[in-house]
């Protein structure tokens, strides 16, 4: 498995790994057990075209380790997909369950296309016949997928359909992130920005910040929007927002429900009428009281980090800080790192119930959800901070700490077979 430290992004969550294990003193044999990925799957995806043609497309799941139950992540669509970079987020999904208390290992999958460029016909093809390949390696009581980068409730619609045909019968707990209608959870698809949204709140009265924040979010997907929505809502003013097509940015604040109608007819941030354009990288640099990275992985360089203006830097994306970035800001006590595996934690504790929910028959309100939601995430920063001053480490080591140490502590338990 060591081919996988070629990948960048593998390569940073290992480093990540080692850092935390020489801390926590891990010995050598549990540390090897505890960091490489139990199971590693690739498949081709032939696909018929709208052209005619038949595109074989790569796909991947990686399940990273099993000892506390089910394996549970995400399914990402882009081109950078390959099973250096999921096996990486298959790690930091491991990380996060644990620091949540969840009974899941971390998983995630993907398949290297570019999604903007598939007709609605050609993505339900690939999404099926790539689940229709996982189906010995994916279940309820295994392995169970849900939507990143690039997937949406519709993809985890046709997946759950195409395993509940292989099955005879509906099986809505075999994916999380589906439509309500067919055993989706309220409030899972905003769960992860506002998961977001309330832990910079949280941190924003921790550091005595005066209201309102000033919110600067790169990436207006899933998790950037519907953060950068909930922060509005609770007061804040959103100066600027990127994505894949540009940045803007307006002091005043911008219309964010007026800029998610712009996405949704012109498919992203540029050209919005209501603000100025600016360029990508500026943007991230320009003064805030918060920055969320909602994108990809390592966009925080140590360059970037050196130049940084905000006071809390949210990491609602996976990975978007890097080892060498990270040691920048330790000599930056000024700004508050909510690392991500805290910070877009939102999204799978909310899979979490919305599988407890499918399990059971037995539906919750959007109340219920969130109340549940905001007591874990709040539980969780509290143990970070705590960890955090009893041994003088980052925030982003202490929360990696916990989680990998309750990973460990679970394979101690259960012994090694045979
Ligand atoms: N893809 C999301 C993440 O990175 C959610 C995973 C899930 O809900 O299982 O955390």
């Amino acid at each position: 498995m060591r081919f996988l430290l070629q990948n960048p992004t593998f390569a940073m969550a290992c480093e990540q790994f080692d850092q935390a294990a020489d801390l926590l003193e891990l010995p050598q044999n549990l540390r090897e057990r505890t960091k490489w990925p139990k199971r590693l799957v690739a498949v081709a995806v032939p696909v018929r075209m709208d052209s005619g043609e038949v595109v074989v497309f790569n796909g991947y799941r990686v399940q990273h380790h099993l000892s506390l139950g089910p394996t549970k992540g995400g399914i990402r669509y882009a081109p950078s997909v390959d099973m250096g970079e999921v096996s990486a987020l298959a790690m930091w999904m491991s990380w996060k369950c644990a620091l949540m208390q969840l009974p899941y290992g971390g998983a995630k999958g993907g398949v290297a296309c570019d999604p903007e460029k598939l007709s609605r016909r050609e993505c339900e093809a690939l999404t099926r016949r790539y689940t229709q390949e996982l189906i010995s390696f994916i279940g309820s009581r295994s392995d169970i997928p849900a939507p990143d980068l690039g997937t949406n409730e519709q993809v985890m619609a046709w997946m759950m359909d195409t395993y509940s045909t292989h099955a005879g019968y509906a099986v809505p707990e075999i994916v999380t992130g589906k439509p309500v209608r067919i055993g989706g959870s309220l409030g899972r698809r905003e769960a992860t920005g506002r998961g977001v949204a309330f832990l910079v709140n949280q941190a924003a009265a921790l550091c005595k910040l005066s209201s309102p924040l000033r919110v600067i979010v790169q990436g207006f997907g899933n998790v950037g929007c519907h953060a950068a929505l909930e922060l509005a809502r609770t007061g804040a003013t959103i100066v600027g927002v990127s994505d894949r097509t540009g940045a803007v940015h307006r002091a005043e604040g911008i219309d964010v429900v007026k800029l998610q109608q712009h996405v949704s007819v012109h498919g992203g941030v540029r050209g919005f009428p209501g603000a100025e354009p600016i360029d990508e990288r500026e943007i991230l640099l320009q003064p805030c009281e918060v920055l969320i990275p909602a994108a990809v992985e390592r966009v925080i360089t140590k360059e970037i980090a050196g130049k940084l203006r905000c006071h809390i830097l949210a990491e609602g994306a996976n990975g978007p800080t890097t080892p060498e970035a990270d040691r920048v800001l330790a000599e930056r006590p000024e700004i508050f790192v909510l690392p991500d595996i805290l910070c877009n934690a939102g999204g799978v504790v909310v899979s979490y119930f919305e599988w407890v929910q499918d399990l059971q028959s037995f539906f919750w309100s959007e109340r219920e959800v969130y109340d549940a939601l905001y007591r874990i995430l709040a539980q969780a920063l509290s143990a970070i901070l705590k960890r955090a001053r009893k041994q003088n480490l980052s925030l982003r080591m202490a929360a990696l700490m916990i989680g990998i140490e309750r990973v460990a502590e679970a394979k101690k338990m259960r012994g090694l077979f045979p």
